[in-house]
């Protein structure tokens, strides 16, 4: 899974159907991220199988 937040921000996210998901000025990783926070909307989709 990949996972992607916004520089200078400490939200990740792992859903690339997120209205939030990054598309510039961001920072990757393929690894689970172990500081920050994940998206509440990623979370959500990931919980209704939605996740993308
Ligand atoms: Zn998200």
């Amino acid at each position: 899974m990949t996972y992607r937040k916004r520089e200078g921000n400490d939200t990740w996210h792992f859903c690339k159907n997120c209205s939030n998901w990054p598309t510039s000025g961001y920072k990757e990783q393929n690894t689970k991220p172990t500081t920050g926070e994940f998206c509440n909307e990623c979370q959500a989709k990931q919980k209704a199988g939605n996740c993308s």
